[in-house]
């Protein structure tokens, strides 16, 4: 099913997951869907490594988890690693197997080696996709802190439009900790004409290090009060912080009508599962 037409009626609730790399480490995933599954969830959606590395992987993935579990499926699609061909093969193979969105994104390059790269940004692989498979859904990724590369949040802002006009039907946020950003993200949007849905990318946190290491990564901020109680924590009180600041964060996202929440559940589900029930 079209995620899209999921957005039109409902405020959504969806989970990423990432392809193992380990065999052990499949076991830790299936136990996480399994959980996860009893939450009836609208989309999942299967992460993709950049430079085509798990390419194969995540397409196995999101065709057993969409065949397995029934669910409505995601694929995300880097521009590092894949010329239009590839893009084209990918989406057909996809469209074949039944999975029809598809989360088109430019990837990082990778910190070793090159990668072929045709499409520079993601702008011009959503309309490649818009113009060679436009029956997919495609949704692209939405930075309410600006993108660590975007010189400010207006050019950044201006880049998310290309991304739209060229195709995109719904947007998925970087994680953010404070619902502000995002409320003056959809106001920016709002002013620029962006007017397809935004759904909220939620990360639950396990914990202060945890926490540090991904802000740092994808350029997010975390609230100084939330940090300092998260550094004076025991392990397993960091859980419960994180938890409990994941609810108060998802009540006033869905209150204020966010079209949909997608959790990082970083393949694993009780934090998310704790958040949910509460919520
Ligand atoms: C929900 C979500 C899921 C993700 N999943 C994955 C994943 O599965 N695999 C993975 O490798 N990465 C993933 N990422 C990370 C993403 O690939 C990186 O953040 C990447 O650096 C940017 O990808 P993008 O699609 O946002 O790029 P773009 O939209 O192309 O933007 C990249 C940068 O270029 C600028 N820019 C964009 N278009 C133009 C233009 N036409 N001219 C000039 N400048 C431009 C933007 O302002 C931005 O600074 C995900 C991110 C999010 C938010």
């Amino acid at each position: 099913m079209n995620i899209n037409n999921i957005l039109k009626e409902k405020q959504t609730t969806s989970f990423e997951f990432f392809p193992p790399k380990e065999s052990a480490q499949e076991a830790v995933l299936f136990d996480t869907i399994e959980s996860l599954a009893k939450l009836n969830p609208d989309f999942v959606s299967i992460t993709y490594g950049a430079g085509g590395s798990s390419g194969e992987k995540t397409f196995n993935w999101t065709k057993l988890i969409q065949d397995q579990y029934k669910f409505t499926t995601m694929m995300h699609l880097t521009c590092y690693g894949n010329d239009p061909d590839d893009i084209d093969r990918i989406c057909t193979q996809m469209q074949a197997a039944g999975i029809d969105n598809v989360l088109a994104l430019r990837g990082d390059p990778p910190k070793e080696g090159s990668v072929k790269s045709h499409f520079k940004y993601a702008n011009e692989m959503v309309q490649y996709i818009h113009d060679t498979h436009g029956d997919m859904s495609i949704g692209v990724a939405g930075y309410p802190e600006k993108h660590t590369q975007a010189v400010d949040l207006k050019t950044d802002m201006d880049n998310l439009k290309r991304k739209v006009d060229a195709g995109a039907d719904f947007i998925i946020t970087q994680l953010f900790f404070d619902n502000e950003l995002l409320y003056r993200f959809r106001d920016s949007a709002a002013k620029l004409q962006i007017d397809i849905p935004i759904v909220a990318g939620i990360m639950p946190i396990v914990g202060y290090s945890q926490v540090v290491r991904f802000t740092q990564m994808c350029g997010a901020t975390i609230p100084d009060k939330l940090l300092s109680r998260l550094e004076k924590a025991s392990p397993e009180d960091a859980i419960k912080i994180g938890v409990e600041h994941a609810i108060y964060q998802c009540q006033d996202l869905i209150a204020q009508k966010t079209a949909g929440i997608h959790y990082y559940t970083l393949n694993r589900s009780s934090s998310v599962i704790d958040v949910l029930r509460q919520l």
